[in-house]
């Protein structure tokens, strides 16, 4: 049985990770500020004396006394709408969110596992993209608070390893879904299946052809685990992703059959600096790690819809 620190725990990827931590038997404690974290995804959990919540910005630094064998930094607003509606509190929880975990994680000597993102690759020129491309990010547009702010972020795991000899592991994650995510969260999966289920029309981005990789949100927990445990001398980056690309069309499609919507298509502008694809390589992972993604598009769908349709009767 480990102490494991979540930040981020009442998020998306955060709860799910709190979730099979518990199930595995260890004790946790969450942060988060709960400014895109939810309560309701760590509603289960908070009867459970293995599990704690604080409420606590990771910004400001924190101080425990307790030992920690091991930190994930997983809290940061991680839709576009989200982390652009104040784009210098991103940078922040980025940067001085990272300095506070990594000062953490150097004097209890806790391993920590920064949650980067297929953002630090921008608008990418190489595709797939291996974790050796250096990516191609506009440094002054709207999306460069969180790509800068997650590619200063693992300079300063390297820089911290460098320095201070801390166990570090970044792993770079792409465009997840499932369960937990929050109903007004903004992103592709979420706006178009509660779009769908409420027969409204579907907001298609630009012309529908820039593409994504769409992993399932338990791959990418058993992944993340994965590199928790891997070999001490090996801190990434790695790559964690669904190397299925789709269109957002597709994903459209894919949405409309399996809710048997009656939406139509509706065609928006194409927000600036907008990726035009997306796909990991995972060849690091699978060597590394032993991992690839399990479930396809279509089965990961089918829970995804199931809790959307919980969350609106709510
Ligand atoms: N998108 C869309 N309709 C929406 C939300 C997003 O067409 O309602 C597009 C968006 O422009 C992008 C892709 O879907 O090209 C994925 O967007 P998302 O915000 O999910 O994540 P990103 O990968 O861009 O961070």
């Amino acid at each position: 049985m480990k102490k494991i620190l979540v930040t981020g725990g009442a998020g998306f990827l955060g709860s799910n990770l709190c979730k099979k931590l518990l199930d595995e038997g260890n004790e946790v404690i969450a942060l988060d500020n709960l400014y895109t974290g939810r309560m309701e995804n760590i509603q289960p959990f908070l009867k459970n004396p293995a599990f704690q919540f604080i409420e606590h910005d990771i910004i400001n630094p924190l101080k425990i006394d307790v030992p920690i064998d091991e930190i994930y930094n997983a809290a940061c607003p991680a839709s576009p709408p989200h982390y652009q509606k104040s784009p210098t509190f991103t940078t922040k929880t980025c940067v001085l969110g990272m300095l506070n975990m990594l000062e953490l994680a150097t004097k209890l000597q806790a391993k920590i596992l920064q949650f980067s993102t297929s953002e630090v690759y921008g608008d990418p020129q190489i595709h797939p993209q291996p974790e050796s491309y250096r990516g191609s990010v506009n440094p002054i547009g709207i999306r460069s608070c969180y790509d800068e702010g997650k590619r200063c972020a693992e300079a300063l795991c390297f820089d911290y390893n460098r320095e201070f000899g801390t166990r570090i592991k970044v792993i770079r994650i792409f465009n997840t879904y499932g369960p937990n995510m929050d109903p007004a969260d903004g992103r592709v999966v979420s706006n178009m299946i509660i779009q769908a289920l409420q027969n409204k029309d579907i907001t298609i981005y630009g012309d529908g052809t820039q593409t994504r990789s769409f992993c399932y949100v338990d791959d990418l927990i058993s992944g993340i685990m994965r590199m928790m445990q891997s070999r001490e001398d090996f801190k990434g980056p790695v790559n964690l992703g669904n190397p299925n690309e789709f269109t957002i069309l597709e994903l459209a499609e894919k949405i409309i059959k399996l809710t048997g919507s009656h939406s139509k298509l509706q065609f928006n502008p194409l927000p600036s600096d907008d990726p035009m694809q997306r796909k990991p390589v995972i060849e690091t992972a699978s060597k590394e790690l032993g991992w690839k993604p399990e479930i396809l598009l279509d089965e990961g769908l089918i829970p995804t819809i199931r809790y959307f349709d919980q969350q609106l009767e709510k």
